[in-house]
């Protein structure tokens, strides 16, 4: 065991953390935390602390901490193989089950699934798909991506360049020239108030019709979302609003890529956020939930329009030139095996559906009133709390006034971990599906007693 000093000395020396302000955490301003453990829905760290995450590390502890069947799954793989690639044909047991139970799952007119290791790939191999795509359809033109400003799908060069938050494209270059952001579907903070919900709906239409006017239709190949906007402030959809943007894609023969890495296996209360929605994608994203986080891996679901181009792809060109090392790795699928059977056998998606529904209720009934709370809102496991700074006047708060990672910070000091999302000032949930009615109550109370310290 290494005494702490040694330990925060090489953390401050040797580890790059990601999404961290680098200068304050070599200098020391920003504490750093060394988490030793963590069962159901609470962590440890070195100092002895233990807390209620309710945001279930980055929304991907979704069975909860300490799950031994999914460890002995993983230690069980370990020892009778490690590693074996999935090229040319090649499979384990636990790859080639776990591609069952994905497709027995996903909506009924997907075909198969590629896996690979994080969100940021499943999305930058959903993007080069749809190229190759149009490329076998001889239509090279049609290669532009459409996303959503506050969408977020990931920090690699793609999909750093599809996250529509500013703080992932600043200093990197990115936007890359292939991607056009529309409307974000965010109805409370519409830019009009005297919108009602159907009249924003259409005016996101619009806005997405009048970028493909714009572009030409024949440039561009996709529109990629998520169910429920996730990092860009945990916002559900207006009624109507999928219909609406499907119907527009369909016209302009668009595919539509659903990035289901947050809301996939459960989190809304439905096995995908794309039948909760009524969706239907000809590629979906999934990674988070497909192994609850106990190990690597993500997965690009490919529907039978799209694979059936796929196949005469390859037949025309040969192989298909795209793997990774360790696509469908062994340890990561005998997770996703053991996870998936655990949600099954613990009724873990109706869990999140119905104490989501309670959270949510808690929340609302502890939050709604205070003058600076403009909207709590969520769907299934997922809520935030949106701060205004004057409800009536709808001014919101400036990012530098900091007040969601004030507030998260006034929150963590009673033991429970929210996240203060990038712009500032929401504050969001996700915890573990395995929430107990008690630690949703806690949650709501303790969040309401830190919203009344900060404002
Ligand atoms: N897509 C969505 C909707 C996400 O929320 C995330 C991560 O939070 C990603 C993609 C990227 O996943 P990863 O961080 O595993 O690369």
């Amino acid at each position: 065991m290494l005494v702490n000093d040694q330990l925060d000395r090489w953390d401050r020396e040797s580890f790059f953390h990601p999404s961290t302000h680098l200068a304050d955490f070599a200098r020391g301003a920003l504490p750093n935390r060394v988490v030793t453990g963590g069962s159901g829905c609470h962590i440890e760290d070195r100092e002895g602390n233990r807390l209620l995450d309710a945001f279930a590390g980055l929304y991907c502890v979704n069975v909860g901490y300490g799950r031994p069947e999914i460890a002995e799954a993983i230690a069980d793989q370990a020892r009778e193989l490690a590693y074996y690639h999935a090229y040319v044909g090649h499979g384990t047991e636990a790859s080639i089950t776990l591609a069952k139970m994905v497709m027995d799952r996903a909506p009924a007119h997907m075909s198969k699934v590629y896996f690979g290791l994080s969100g940021s790939d499943a999305n930058e191999t959903n993007v080069k798909l749809v190229w190759y795509y149009n490329n076998i359809l001889s239509r090279p033109e049609k290669k532009k991506i459409i996303s959503r400003w506050r969408g977020y799908h990931g920090s690699g060069l793609m999909t750093g360049s599809l996250t529509g938050l500013e703080l992932f494209h600043k200093k990197f270059d990115l936007p890359l020239a292939q991607v056009l952001h529309t409307e974000a579907p965010y109805f409370f903070r519409r830019p009009d108030p005297a919108m009602d919900e159907a009249g924003f709906v259409a005016h996101c239409v619009a806005e997405l019709e009048a970028l493909i006017d714009r572009e030409g239709a024949d440039t561009i190949a996709a529109f990629i979302g998520e169910p429920v906007l996730g990092t860009g402030g945990i916002v559900p959809p207006p009624a109507g609003y999928w219909t609406a943007i499907q119907d527009v894609l369909a016209r302009h023969d668009i595919l539509l890529i659903a990035d289901e890495v947050v809301t996939g296996f459960g989190r809304l209360g439905s096995m995908f956020g794309s039948t909760h929605y009524g969706l239907k994608p000809d590629l979906i994203t999934i990674a988070k939930g497909l192994t609850s986080a106990y190990a690597p891996l993500s997965g690009s679901i490919v529907s039978d329009k799209v694979w059936a181009v796929l196949e005469r792809g390859t037949d025309e060109n040969g192989p298909i030139g795209h793997g990774w090392t360790y696509s469908a790795h062994p340890i990561g699928a005998a997770a996703g095996v053991a996870n998936l059977r655990l949600i099954d056998e613990l009724g873990l998606v109706q869990a999140a559906g119905e104490t989501g529904a309670y959270l949510n209720a808690v929340l609302r009934d502890a939050l709604a009133a205070h003058p600076h709370v403009g909207e709590v809102r969520g769907e299934g496991m997922l809520a935030a709390v949106d701060f205004v700074a004057d409800r009536d006047k709808r001014r919101f708060f400036d990012a530098s006034d900091k007040v969601g990672p004030r507030i998260a910070a006034a929150l963590l000091e009673q033991g429970v971990i929210a996240r203060a999302m990038p712009q500032g000032d929401i504050l969001g949930f996700a915890p573990p599906f395995c929430l107990s009615r008690e630690e949703a109550d806690e949650i709501a109370g303790k969040t309401a007693r830190a919203v009344a310290q900060v404002l």
